[in-house]
């Protein structure tokens, strides 16, 4: 269908409520259109060019125009477009994929539990850790601790889960039996750039609010503790490295189950499988969306580690859960092309040791940019901290909307950055090249260059 970008932007306008949107502030804009990609690149409706730094919103890991997908995706609508697994019935995509995912996986995680998104599969995690309690004979052990400012999705338990303020502040939430703890995010707490002495410190200071929490709550009420490895949503926050080993010694130490948030960092995004694996952690539970498929058509899960395994399987009987899509064929068919593509490629060790180093190394050079007062990347993530002053590293005022401006330069030059506040992130697709690396910093740097302008 042919139409102009102001008869598409009309009918958006008259027709579409988009996500976490304002929607009367977009109608008076008017949408971006985009409309078709390839590579690292989308097009919008005018033909103009646009770097995707954000892998449409994490998910397109292995680019766009994958043409693999695509006939994975054909052939599994011609053979078997839909059939359930509810009933005692199953089809070789979904095993297939639960057999390559365990064999993905860190050790001692045999077996999958299928959603659509990300968010289903954490509201999987909430009812999956009650039953497993429940069989324990630990019923009264039904509160999860989540974080402030972490982001586990959108439905009624996702967004519990998650600590995003603006989102609790709608809805009644969070539902009962959640609670939340701070986010290890250094320049929360500090103006100063940090010693790496204090950073370590600071990261076993972040993971003691969670034994705070857990003596406050009693450890026997206490279900499961859930993090993302890097907060995504939140303006990629990477933890120190003494983080999350302290959480896991936490965890253990109260027998609470540890659930890992791996929508965004799962599937090579940090340049391990899986970010709990970057990150020296070893859950019982991990979550997964985007990557599995790259986005191209929706899944996610729960991978299952033994301990809760064993007891749903040899104990539970019937666990009363699921969803008309768990497992859909197409999806897992699209999955494991995609799961293929990225082993044939060697992304992970790629970004491992040759592109995510390669970012880093480009980010150390934009941290020289007047705006920037820290700059930080996790394999391919990264996030630039916008700044009033450089040297006190005073920040933006909220009322200036720095990381909006910084965006709307970058909407302007053919570049998709996100803000969240003042930091503009990054998390381009895991196929990005060195020159594509360079490219990206380049403009990253001339959309500083104009905020700093327009913000003078
Ligand atoms: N968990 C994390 C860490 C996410 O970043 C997201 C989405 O961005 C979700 C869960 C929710 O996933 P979905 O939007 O597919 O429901």
């Amino acid at each position: 269908m042919t139409r102009t970008t102001r008869e598409w932007q009309a009918a958006d306008a008259a027709h579409f409520l988009h996500p976490f949107t304002d929607f009367q502030a977009l109608a008076a804009k008017g949408s971006r259109i985009i409309t078709r990609g390839e590579g690292i690149h989308i097009w919008d409706s005018e033909g103009q060019q646009i770097l995707d730094a954000m892998s449409g919103l994490w998910c397109v890991n292995v680019g766009y125009g994958q043409q693999a997908l695509v006939d994975a995706a054909t052939e599994q609508m011609r053979t078997l477009p839909f059939y359930n697994s509810f009933f005692q019935t199953a089809h070789p995509a979904a095993i297939a994929l639960a057999e390559t995912l365990a064999e993905l996986a860190p050790p001692g995680f045999q077996h999958v539990f299928y959603g659509s998104s990300g968010s289903e599969s954490n509201d999987t995690v909430v009812r999956m850790v009650r039953r497993y309690w429940d069989i324990q004979g630990q019923p009264q052990r039904q509160i999860l601790i989540g974080r402030h400012n972490g982001y586990h999705g959108s439905t009624m338990a996702g967004a519990s889960l998650g600590g995003m303020a603006a989102m609790h502040a709608q809805g009644g939430l969070p539902i009962p039996g959640i609670a939340h703890i701070g986010q290890p995010h250094w320049h929360e707490h500090h103006r100063t750039p940090g010693t790496p002495e204090e950073r370590a410190a600071f990261g076993l200071e972040a993971a003691g609010w969670l034994e705070a929490k857990i003596q406050e709550l009693g450890p026997e009420n206490v279900a499961a503790f859930i993090g993302e490895p890097v907060q995504g949503a939140g303006g990629v926050i990477i933890p120190p490295a003494t983080y999350w080993p302290e959480i896991q010694r936490i965890c253990d130490r109260h027998g609470i189950l540890l659930v890992s948030d791996e929508v965004i960092c799962g599937f090579g995004r940090t340049g391990q499988w899986f970010g709990c694996q970057t990150f020296g952690a070893k859950p019982d539970l991990i979550t997964f969306a985007k990557g599995v498929t790259s986005g191209y058509v929706p899944l996610g899960g729960v991978l299952v580690g033994e301990r809760v395994a064993r007891a749903l399987i040899e104990r539970g009987g019937e666990f009363e859960h699921g969803y008309t899509y768990s497992g859909h064929p197409v999806a897992c068919a699209v999955a494991l092309a995609n799961l293929r593509l990225i082993r044939e490629r060697d992304l992970v060790r790629q970004v491992r040791e040759d592109t995510g180093p390669y970012l880093a190394q480009a980010y150390a050079a934009l941290a020289d940019h007047p705006l920037v007062g820290h700059a930080e990347t996790c394999g391919l993530m990264g996030a630039l901290w916008l700044v009033r002053d450089k040297a006190t590293l005073q920040p933006f005022g909220p009322e200036v909307g720095i990381g909006m401006a910084c965006r709307a330069h970058c909407f302007g030059n053919g570049l998709i950055m996100r803000a969240v506040g003042d930091r503009m992130i990054i998390a381009p697709p895991l196929i990005i090249t060195r020159a594509q690396i360079d490219e990206l910093a380049a403009r990253i740097r001339r959309c500083l260059d104009l905020t700093l302008e327009q913000a003078q």
